[in-house]
Formats: C-alpha cells, structure tokens, sequence
C-alpha cells in the first residue's frame, strides 16, 4: 500500500485531477492518426498545430490497465478514512471509457493484465482493510463496506441491484447529501462478493446496438462504495462506542456523447442519444459554472449532475476525471472538444478542504448501551448473566481480568436479608482487588458474585438457595470454569455462608478455600468433613448469628483462622481486616499464590455460557431487591460526573449522562413519587387523565414521563430507546413481558391491539461449500390462539414456495450464505375474520437477537367484515434496518 492518507496534502490537491488516456488505434492504417505529441513526463499534450494543454496526467495508447491504476491507488485511501472520492470515465462514445473502468468489452475480466479500475479497486480495498485491521495495534478498528450500482438512463434512476425495474427518486438529507432514496445497499466482506453483485448489476444494464459500438453503453452507471471506519473508542471489547467514519467511493462510468448524424441511431435509440447528449451537455455547464467560480452552480438542472453533485464540488470533492480520447483523425472534433472540457475542468480550483465525514454510533442493540466500561480498567468490572441449566439466567457480577481457567476465581454468595444480594460484596471485591493489583500488574484473582434466583436481578424460587445449595454453586461453578469445575475460594455470608458450608460438606472438590462471615447453622457436626482452609470471622454482637453457633463450627473445621470482634466497639474491623484476612490465609496454605506478572496475561475472555448484561452502571446500581450501599453510591456519582466532563471536553455529545434512577436517596425518591401520585396531565398531550384511565397510562421508567393511554398507543415508542416527551435517547427498555401488559388488556371501544414479535437469528455454520448461515426467521404472538398459520416464503413471485406451518413456534430454518427476503403471512384465526397480515422482512446475518415489534391494531367493525373481503392482505414493509430507531412499530389492519 503506497501513500498513506497523512502524507497527501490536501491543500494542494485539485478538486479534480484531470487525466488523459489515448485509445490505441485498432484498425493499423497509420493515416488515419492523429500524431500526438506528450512531454516527457507525459503532463502536458500537443495536437498538431495547436499549443499545448497540460494535465495531471497523460496515458498514451500504449500504456497499460495497470499504469493507470498505480496513479490513482494513492486515491483509494481518502474512502478509508470517511472522505468523499470518485473517479469517473469521460469522452465520446467508444473512446474506451468502460474498457478502462471494468475491462475489455464491459465483462470483468478474468486476465489479470485487461482487468479495469473497479475490479482493482476492489481488490486493493480489501486488502487495505485487511492490513488495517489484522495488525494487532489495530483490533479496536473495523470496515463495512456496502455496494449500490445505479444507472442513469433517459434522465431517470435505476436502481441495478434491485429486481424492481422502477426508477427511483433523488433526495436530498437536512446535511445537503445527496441520495438515491430506497436504494439497496448491499453489505459486502470481500472482493469477490462485491465482484458478484457487479456482474449481476452489470447484466441489469441496458446496452444496445448501435453503429459506433456494438456494445455501447447507453446509461451512465455509478458504483458506490460505501466504506464504514469504525474506531472503538476505548480498547474494552465491551465497549459501545464507536465513531464511525463514512466513506464513499464512487467509480462512474459515463455513457459517452455522440454526434447523431454519424451514429444514424433511430426512435427509442435516437431519444437515448438526445438524453445523454443532453446531460452531458450539464456536466459541461457545471465545470463552466465551477471553473469559473460562479456562486450559482446549475446541480439541478440534470439527474447527472444532481447525483454527481458531491463529486464535482469544489468543497467535498476528491475526484479523479479520466477523459478518453480517440487517436484518429475522424473523431478529432469530439477529442478536441473532451480535451476542451477537461481543461476547465483542470482549472476548478479548491474552495475549502474536505473533510471526513464523522459520525458517532451507539449500538443500541448492545445491552452496554447507556453503560460504560469500568474506568478503573484493572477492575474491570462488568455484570452478566450466567445461563445455568436448571436455573435459568444467574445475574453476575464479575471483577478482575480473567485470563484462562488455571486462575483463582473467587465466588461470593450472599445473605438472605430482604434486599440481600450480590451488591453486598462490592466494598470487600473492590478492597481485594487494590489490595492485589496495579496499572500495570492485574490482580491475580477475578471475582464473581452473583444474584441467586429470587434475589437481585435473578428470577427463581428464594429457597432454592437453601434447599439445593450443592447443586446450585456447582452448577454455576461448572458455567463459570467448565474444564476444572472447580473456583479457588467460595465465600459467603449468612444464608450464603450456610450455603458455602453445606455444598462443601456434598461436593468437596469445588473450592480450593472458603471464607464466611455472620454463619448459620443447624448442624455445624457435618462440617467435619470440611478439609479446606477456611477463614471464619464472626461479630460477637450479632444476635441473629450468635457466635456459639460460630464457635461450634470452629470445633468441627480443622484447618481455620478464626476471628471474633466486636462491632460495637470496633464498627470497621470487617471493612479493614476481611480482605487482608483473607489474603494471609491464601499465603499460608498456598504456596503457588503469587501475583503472575502482567506480561503473560493476554486478553480477559468470558466463557462461553455467559452473556454480557451491562458495565459499570449496570456494576454499581442497585436493583429493586436490593440496598444501595453509600460507597457504590459515591463512586457511581463520580464516575458518571467524569464521563460527562470528558464528553464536554471532547465536545463528545454523544455520551450522554444516564443517571440510573437507584441514585436517589430514598427521601427524595419518596418526595418524587408524592408527586408523581398527584399528576393527572399526560406529560405528552398535555391531555387531562381522568381517575379511569390512570391505570391504564405508562410512567416511562427512566425519565418517569407520565403517557396516557391514546399516547402510549399512538407513539409507540416504548420499549424503544426514545422518550416521545424529549426525544432524545434514554434508557426505557421496558420489557417486552411488561409491554404486553401496557399495551394489550387496554384495547379501545374501537380497536383491538395484538403484539406480533418478529425478527431472526443467525449462526454461522460451516460447511465444505464455504461461509454458511443457519437462519431462523419466526413470528411469536404475545396472545394466545390469535393465529392460525404463518406462511414464510422466501421466493415470493413464485406462487408455491411457502412452507406453512400450523404450531407455534412459527419459524423457518434455513442454512444460506447470504442474507435474504422472507415475507411472513399471518392467518389470522378464522373466527375473527381479520385480513392476513404480510409482513415483508429482510432476514439478516446480525450476531444479536434484536426483536421487532409490531403493534396490530384491529378496528372492532372487523368482526362484520363481508366475506368477498377474506382474501384481503394488508402488508407491512419492513424496512428499517437502523437499530437506533425505536424498535416498535404499528400499522392497522384495515378493510378497504
Ligand atoms: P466506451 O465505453 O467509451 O464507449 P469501450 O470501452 O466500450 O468504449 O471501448 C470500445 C472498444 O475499444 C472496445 O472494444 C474496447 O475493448 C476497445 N478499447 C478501448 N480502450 C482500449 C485500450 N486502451 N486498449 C485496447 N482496446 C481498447
Ligand atoms: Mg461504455
């Protein structure tokens, strides 16, 4: 890869770099050439009789696909970096403008010599890509790249990668881009997917006979390439945050001008030719208008100009401009006049430097969204949800990198007080993890304390944690470490310390150590099996956990460091000595229990059966079931106040604060909630509630924004990531349980609401004939015996491909390599007499499970709907594939 993006200059750059390339003269009749003459450093030309013109660069008939490709690689990094590029073909019909951009004959070619420009853009593309993200430096950086093709054809769009052969319409965005509105934009991975889709578009693009050149292209065809630079912005892979820097490439061919009377084109021909001759005749006006600084410069006057709009202007504009022409005499009046227009075109000059075009993204299908990563990157703290076989999701908390499965994992289990969880260990987790690590040295521990079910964010049953202890930790144990099935240290408290005692005492290989505070027991003569060094630390005023039940244990646990304090008089002894305790105890009986260095820790990696649920607010704020203790409090209030600084600082507005509601005190959380009481205004319409319809409106969680019911059910925006009131982005994942519960027992006098959840999943699945994906579409009903069947055809202009199914779950499994169109056709029940339901749905290759929803609103006459109106299908195009709108949608099934 030749220059790189920081050594190019871009004050000095022309807005468009004008080249030259003669076609060879195939027909070996020396008469009819013209005998050009070019300076040694092939920059300037000279027709006989005539001065001479100088250009960026001239390519004599002689010089090759490759020569030309070598001076505008330079040009192929600008896209990779989200600055704006095009290089187009220019000149008379068969001067060898698609020669030079495809190959010979319009085809791709297969000879590495013949091939055009876009197929070595391709290639060099993506092996750019490759090298900027496979050096190591370089992992927090990825590329999308996504194709469109177009082609402008008697002044109207085409879209060449859309079966629909109708033309589509230019639209202009609030930040003046100029877009082909509904184009497909087609993802791509490497050269020779993109090089498919080409051939495909390739064949959609008209060409026709004509008397200059039997291929001739009558349509001017435009290749976008849409290049996606995303930068991590920090190095956590748990990051949400990118700024992404988009790029475009545009690589146009131009259909060429032509002089009517030699080409003898008649009818549809004819008109072709006036509307080419015609647009090209703008793009000359434009170059005029740019060439000569005029402030109005007539864009609009052509669909040619309008879609070249960002290429040609003299702001954005990297463009280089290959002007083809002819080396016989007969074609001299048109070579002149290209030679003509490239000259104006050499001369525009630059008005202001471009810029790349930044954006910044948030992945709000991330559970990190509205979460951040730990600030104290050797805490590296972060929550999950361990997903156990027999109990379901486990929330987790998780501290300290964890870097293979031979290191000293150490599982916390809390008590069983009212509000009792995982929270609880936070101040012992943090004191352990200074104690032991550094900037540059992480701790040798890492730390998982979880939620067990019924407690904090994990459902289940409370008793399961008294009841089946042993099974319970081992089967978190076996999720956590699956080779070793073992932790270095169990620890607990309470009911948790009760727990740690009795899986012990079932399961004796699943912890190295224990440690337990506050215990409980009815038999402590069973812990006499126990051989594990053990840590007891007992508060002798503690009524609820009398210490002659901890004295008793201490007889019956050989090897114990065992200690007694007061908290009455000594109100910190837990807080200053449990973590240093511990760590004696761990030296004395582990004589391999020394800090690794930093160097041989690689990257911390989860285990496979975990599933990441949020960072360091998710860490630090509390849940409803449990207390917030003052010191998360504190640091939680800091280290958001720090985000926002650096974001101001930054000038960063995407990092918004996100103040989790659990920050407030529990005095001025019931001072809100007074208030809340007392509104009767719908924050939306403004609209009076009356003491009815109360409960059927929605307090939006975060921003506790009051809706009423026609609000929440006009715009839908709930379980999104948008408050309807502010619109702005805030954290109201409602879940879709308690969505259903807002939205569907409050059908309307006049209509009746029917959540459908809709989407798919992909995982990749290897196979022989290369990258493959299982793909599972489905349609889920949040109310019973609603549908009848759901058809799912993937080949919709064929009328017999649907495969029907009657059961739930209504799904289709299919293993392709690419991304595909599925429509979903719901049966509603036959007694309800609804309209079926067609929801058209592009099956995507996302590693997510995002969900859309759709609310149906039935109005009640349906049910007197006349039968000649059964077959009636009200469709629904899915075609929002932008993840940051909200993903709840709704449409009516209506009768006519
Ligand atoms: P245009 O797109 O400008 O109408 P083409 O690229 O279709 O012209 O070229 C017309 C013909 O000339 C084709 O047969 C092409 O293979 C041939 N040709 C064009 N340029 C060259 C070149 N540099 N060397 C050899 N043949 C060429
Ligand atoms: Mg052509």
């Amino acid at each position: 890869m030749s220059a790189s993006i920081s050594s190019i200059d871009l004050n000095n750059l022309s807005p468009i770099q004008v080249f030259i390339r003669i076609k060879p003269n195939n027909s070996n009749d020396e008469n009819d050439t013209i005998s050009f003459k070019y300076s040694k450093n092939n920059r300037t030309l000279t027709l006989p009789n005539s001065p001479s013109m100088s250009f960026d660069n001239i390519f004599p008939p002689e010089s090759t696909q490759n020569d030309l490709f070598e001076s505008i690689s330079s040009l192929l990094h600008f896209p990779l970096y989200g600055y704006n590029s095009t290089i187009f073909a220019y000149g008379q019909t068969n001067s060898g403008k698609t020669y030079t951009m495809l190959g010979p004959n319009g085809k791709l070619s297969l000879s590495l010599d013949l091939m055009g420009i876009i197929p070595r853009t391709s290639r060099y593309l993506f092996a750019a890509i490759h090298k900027l993200t496979s050096s190591s430096s370089s992992s927090s950086i990825q590329y999308q790249v996504r194709v469109s093709y177009f082609e402008v054809y008697n002044a109207r769009v085409y879209d060449l990668l859309n079966k629909k052969s109708h033309s589509l319409n230019i639209r202009e965005d609030n930040q003046g881009n100029i877009n082909v509105a509904d184009a497909v934009e087609i993802p791509v991975d490497n050269s020779l997917e993109l090089e498919n889709i080409l051939m495909q578009g390739n064949e959609k693009r008209r060409t026709a006979f004509t008397s200059m050149n039997s291929s001739s292209s009558r349509s001017h065809a435009l290749l976008i390439l849409w290049i996606e630079r995303r930068e991590r912005l920090t190095s956590s892979s748990l990051s949400r945050e990118y700024k992404s820097y988009l790029g475009r490439l545009n690589l146009i061919d131009l259909a060429g001008s032509e002089d009517i009377s030699r080409s003898k084109v008649e009818g549809d021909r004819f008109r072709e030719a006036v509307n080419i001759n015609t647009e090209l005749l703008q793009l000359r006006r434009v170059l005029d208008a740019l060439s000569s600084s005029s402030s109005y410069i007539p864009y609009r006057d052509s669909t040619l100009t309008r879609l070249l709009q960002s290429s040609l202007s003299t702001k954005q504009s990297i463009t280089i401009l290959i002007s083809h022409i002819s080396s016989l005499n007969i074609d001299l009046y048109e070579s002149v006049n290209t030679l003509k227009y490239s000259q104006i075109a050499k001369c525009i000059q630059r008005t202001s430097i471009p810029t790349p075009k930044l954006s910044k993204y948030i992945d709000t299908s991330d559970v990190m969204f509205g979460d951040y990563t730990d600030p104290i990157e050797y805490f590296y703290r972060r929550t999950v949800y361990i997903h156990t076989r027999s109990y379901g999701k486990i929330f987790a908390r998780l501290a300290g990198h964890r870097y293979d499965e031979q290191q000293k994992c150490i599982l916390l289990i809390h008590g069983s007080g009212p509000t009792n969880s995982s929270m609880f260990w936070n101040d012992l987790v943090r004191k352990l993890l200074l104690a032991t690590s550094s900037s540059s040295s992480p701790s040798p521990y890492y730390f998982v304390t979880i939620d067990c079910p019924g407690y904090g964010r994990s459902d289940g049953d409370k008793q399961i944690i008294r009841s089946y202890p042993d099974v319970f930790i081992e089967e978190i144990i076996d999720c956590i470490s699956p080779i070793t099935h073992k932790v270095y240290c169990l620890i607990g408290s309470s009911q948790g310390a009760a727990a740690v005692f009795n899986a012990l005492v079932e399961k004796p290989t699943m912890s190295s150590f224990l440690a337990v505070q506050n215990p409980v027991s009815h038999d402590p003569q069973r812990f006499v099996s126990i051989k594990q060094p053990a840590l007891l630390m007992y508060d002798i005023d503690d009524d609820g956990h009398p210490v002659s039940v901890g004295r008793l244990v201490r007889k019956y646990i050989r090897n114990n460091h065992y200690y007694e304090y007061s908290s009455s008089q000594q109100s910190e002894w837990l807080e200053h000595n449990a973590h240093l305790k511990l760590l004696q105890l761990f030296n004395e009986y582990d004589v391999n229990n020394q800090l690794r260095t930093s160097s041989e820790i690689s990257l911390p990696s989860l285990p496979a059966c975990l599933s990441v649920a949020g960072g360091i607010i998710s860490y630090l704020s509390s849940y409803n079931r449990e207390p917030l203790y003052e010191n998360s409090k504190e640091e939680l209030k800091s280290i958001l106040s720090t985000y926002e600084k650096q974001s101001v600082e930054n000038n960063d507005l995407f990092i918004e604060r996100i103040e989790p509601e659990s920050i407030e005190d529990d005095e001025s959380k019931a001072e809100r909630l007074a208030i809340e009481l007392t509104q009767t205004q719908c924050d939306l319409c403004n609209q009076h509630i009356n003491s009815n319809d109360i409960s059927k409106s929605l307090r939006l969680s975060d921003c506790r924004h009051l809706l009423c019911y026609s609000c929440c059910c006009e715009t839908i925006k709930i379980n999104s990531y948008e408050c309807p009131v502010v619109d702005c982005a805030t954290k109201l994942n409602i879940s879709s349980s308690q969505l259903s519960l807002y939205s569907l027992p409050f059908s309307s006098d006049t209509e009746k609401h029917i959540i459908i959840q809709f989407g798919n999943s992909s995982k990749s699945s290897s196979s022989s004939s290369g990258q493959r994906y299982e793909y599972i579409a489905y349609i889920k009903c949040k109310t019973k015996n609603m549908i009848d069947n759901v058809s799912f055809d993937i080949n919709p202009e064929y009328p017999k491909s649907a495969i029907r199914v009657c059961q739930p779950p209504y799904e289709l499994v299919r293993i392709m390599n690419l991304e595909f169109t599925c429509h979903f056709i719901i049966q509603w029940n036959k007694t309800l007499n609804w309209p079926k339901l067609r929801i058209m749905y592009h099956v995507q290759n996302k590693q997510d499970n995002f969900i859309r929803n759709l609310l149906v609103r039935i109005p009640n006459q349906g049910n007197t709907m006349t039968k000649s109106h059964k077959t009636h299908e009200v469709v629904y195009n899915w075609t929002d594939r932008d993840r940051t709108k909200p993903n709840i949608n709704y449409i009516l099934l209506s009768y006519d």
